[in-house]
């Protein structure tokens, strides 16, 4: 069947990259979002606000689309599974599900014998109090967590009380890597084994939240090829379809670990659309589309540096760039601080 109608539920600037990826390619986007105000409508042909639970919008989405794909993970799986019974949903819900729970998450990265940070499920606060083992480490909810949000950084045992922790919820402990560096890798799986993968991207951070990205990224040919190779067996295991991230840590011995995985296209791939043939959005839509695979080829090294909340300014103001660079402005209503408002790309 071709596909004309892509649904994507998720209207941020990952929505406004993917509608733009499609439009390229000729597939008519309808984007649902419980924000009246995403700022993909903008890219996509046709907006749908409503709540993730609203069963009438839901239908009236599923009417409208060949198939469903998504830009962030938080959607709450009976949204993803009722869809999913009137239109193919990808990446599948039960990927999902398991990718947005931090805990099961972890387990599942574990059980394919890839390293990841050493954690603990944290289910009240006795729970903490013998766990001094793990600190320095970073208390994460098990759930809804992006950009930093959701997670408490401990240094020890007495400072709990003044952190003001709602356990109500429930979080993972896990304990604090010395980085050396952060890498990512974004692979793009169409089937079994047929793959498009981009080359290990190294990230910086600021107050958790992404700053910089670049290719190459400064690492070893080992840790280079360990990286791919986890990415790969990640995505035939989930038997994937569509675009995916896996972000790693590297500690001070060159160890490398999965922080975690994303199940979508990624903030650290922006630099895919003018540094690759192919975008890490347009492969996502060939995958989700079934449209042609593409053999990927690197036209430059590059790298990007998120503008985030007001440092967007001098840049819309005043848009002084060279021919080798690709200002975006993800046109959001407000500027607020820690938010992701654009984000330059410098070819090298
Ligand atoms: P998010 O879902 O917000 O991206 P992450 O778990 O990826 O959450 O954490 C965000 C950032 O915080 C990481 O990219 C890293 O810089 C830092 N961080 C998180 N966990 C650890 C850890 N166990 N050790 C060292 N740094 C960490
Ligand atoms: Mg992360």
């Amino acid at each position: 069947m071709s596909i004309k109608n892509l649904g994507i539920i998720g209207g941020g600037q990952l929505g406004s990259m993917l509608a733009s990826a499609a439009n390229k390619l000729n597939v008519k986007t309808i984007i649902y979002c419980d924000d009246q105000d995403a700022p993909a409508q903008k890219f996509c042909d046709e907006f749908i606000y409503a709540k993730y639970d609203n069963i009438d919008k839901i239908y009236e989405f599923a009417k409208k689309v060949d198939i469903i794909t998504y830009e962030f993970e938080n959607i709450p799986y009976k949204t993803l599974n009722e869809l999913n019974k009137l239109k193919t949903v990808l990446p599948k819900p039960s990927v999902n599900r398991l990718i947005q729970h931090r805990l099961a998450e972890k387990d599942f990265i574990n059980k394919l014998n890839i390293r990841t940070t050493r954690y603990v499920h944290i289910q009240n606060k006795e729970d903490l109090l013998t766990l001094q083992d793990f600190l320095p480490g970073i208390l994460k909810t098990t759930t809804m967590g992006y950009d930093g949000k959701g997670q408490y950084p401990i240094n020890n045992l007495e400072q709990i009380d003044s952190l003001n922790i709602n356990f109500d919820k429930e979080y993972i402990l896990e304990k604090l890597v010395k980085l050396k560096k952060e890498i990512s890798v974004i692979i793009t799986r169409f089937s079994n084994n047929k793959y498009e993968i981009y080359e290990p991207i190294e990230n910086s951070h600021e107050e958790q939240i992404l700053k910089q990205s670049k290719i190459p990224a400064e690492i070893n040919e080992k840790l280079f090829k360990q990286s791919k190779e986890w990415a790969i067996f990640i995505a035939e295991e989930l038997k994937y379809i569509g675009t995916l991230c896996v972000e790693f840590f590297i500690d001070r011995n060159d160890n490398l670990y999965v922080n975690e995985v994303a199940p979508r296209v990624h903030n650290s791939g922006h630099l895919t659309i003018n540094a690759y043939n192919i975008s890490q959005f347009e492969n996502h839509v060939r995958a989700v589309c079934s449209l042609d695979q593409i053999p990927l080829q690197k036209i430059s090294n590059a790298e990007m540096i998120n503008l985030i909340g007001d440092q967007i300014i001098p840049y819309r103001e005043n848009p002084k760039i060279n021919d080798n660079q690709f200002f975006f402005d993800y046109l959001k209503k407000d500027i607020k601080e820690k938010r992701k408002m654009g984000h330059l790309t410098t070819l090298k």
